[in-house]
């Protein structure tokens, strides 16, 4: 199925309002396994609409007109449409008898012959009804051609859509299923070029990578008719693409924390803490606080997270962990030593299971010799310490604090699946 989607109202193309439903109407096609070809604004002109409606017709079997259904001169998409097809407009008893209703319960308003246009529907159309409104809309099939009329208003459309346009739609239809595969510790570049081959071959599931701060996502996607099918055709893909190795010779599957649009590392840590009953603290230097602001996002936060520090200069990282100056003075503040003792300190401090180090130079100058983005991170179980030194180059402040706790979140992890 080819579609096109036109948008009719002279107040898109002054820019007055942006074309919402083009984008609403685009992902519930993808959903539907629906091909969107081409997407047309259009202003409340006849002869314009006509020329647009043509061209439609000829390259498209699905024909998606939204606006201008309303009682106004303006409005003119049903009148222009059935003019194109040589059909006359009739009444939908349904919509007349909520017209009917509508005035019967506001008899302040008065009922004036135009409104009697939102109740008709091109003749031999599917009326549909409009749940949010008083415009009927419509769909019917006509010389190989499938031609749907939606109202304007979102408000209006969108249950229309849901309700009345999906289920019509969905009879004989494959849908889109797409899982999404997230990863960290691999850049978007490499990503590509180890999976090369699958991306070049592809053709269903397709596979398209997205380079997030810090992560990198895959989203695999393929038509099916049901969920099982869909799931057969991506489990393969999948377990093809995470036994991919990078070029440091690391297995995918050891890349990969999680699955989801909406997920995250400090969500999955965060799960992870909750179902192995454990708590976790920290002591951040650079990222001042982002790595337990992140844990206190999520509700239940308190299962997991009584409490920490955010200790910035040398001297409260000394006083508030109870390290001696001397010791942090002659490692340095930037040292695999300091973030140790912090993972340590702020772990024994607070009774918690696991403690977190965070110290490095956001940037942009230097620090103690190390270079803007030089990052020692470290995570205390009781049993062991163990600290990691990265170096997140050419990145804003912001972003150099945000990944150092991706990579906080990242060890923690890891030491929930191996605990
Ligand atoms: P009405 O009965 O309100 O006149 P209608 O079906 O005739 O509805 P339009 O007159 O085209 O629709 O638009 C009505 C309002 O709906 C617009 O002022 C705008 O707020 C909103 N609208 C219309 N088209 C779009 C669109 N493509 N994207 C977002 N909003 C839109
Ligand atoms: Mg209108």
């Amino acid at each position: 199925m080819k579609a096109e989607l036109i948008a009719v109202g002279t107040e898109i193309l002054t820019g007055q309002i942006v074309n919402t439903n083009a984008q609403f109407l685009s992902e519930k096609f993808a959903e539907l396994g629906i091909d969107v070809f081409f997407q047309t604004a259009v202003g409340d002109n006849e002869e314009r609409l006509l020329s647009v409606i043509d061209l439609a017709s000829k390259r498209s079997n699905l024909v998606v007109l939204c606006g201008g259904l309303g009682p106004t001169e303006d409005d003119l998409t049903k009148q222009t449409l059935a003019k194109y097809l040589g059909r006359e407009l009739v009444f939908n008893e349904e919509a007349s008898q909520k017209l009917d209703d509508f005035f019967a319960t506001r008899p302040q308003y008065a009922r004036t012959p135009n409104n009697e246009r939102q109740a008709q529907i091109i003749e031999g159309f599917i009326p549909l009804q409009n749940i949010t409104g008083l415009a009927v809309g419509g769909l019917q099939e006509v010389n190989g051609v499938t031609y749907v009329v939606l109202p304007g208003p979102p408000s209006e459309l969108k249950p229309m859509v849901n309700e009345h346009l999906v289920p019509l739609l969905s009879i004989n239809h494959t849908k889109l299923y797409s899982r999404v595969l997230r990863f960290f510790g691999i850049g978007e570049s490499q990503l590509v070029t180890v999976l090369k081959k699958l991306i070049d071959n592809q053709t269903d599931p397709t596979l398209a990578p997205y380079a997030k701060t810090g992560e990198v996502t895959l989203r695999l996607s393929t038509k099916a008719k049901t969920q099982e099918e869909a799931d057969a055709k991506l489990d393969a893909l999948e377990t093809q693409i995470l036994s991919v190795k990078t070029l440091e010779g690391v297995e995918l599957s050891q890349l990969h924390y999680g699955y989801g649009d909406d997920n995250s590392l400090a969500q999955v840590a965060f799960g992870l803490l909750k179902e192995k009953g454990k708590t976790i603290t920290a002591a951040e230097s650079l990222t001042a606080g982002l790595f337990q602001a992140s844990l206190a996002d999520f509700s239940g936060a308190s299962e997991v997270f009584n409490g920490g520090f955010v200790t910035y200069s040398i001297e409260e990282k000394s006083k508030m962990l109870q390290i001696p100056l001397e010791d942090l003075q002659s490692h340095g503040v930037v040292s695999a030593f300091t973030a140790e003792k912090m993972a340590e300190q702020s772990r024994f401090l607070t009774n918690a299971d696991f403690g977190i180090g965070l110290t490095g130079v956001a940037g942009p100058d230097e620090l103690e010799g190390h270079p803007a983005g030089t990052v020692f991170i470290a995570i205390s179980s009781g049993e062991e310490v163990r600290s990691i030194r990265v170096v997140i180059g050419g990145r804003s402040r912001s972003d150099v604090r945000y990944i150092a706790t991706l990579y906080a979140f990242n060890l923690v992890r890891q030491a929930l699946l191996n605990a």
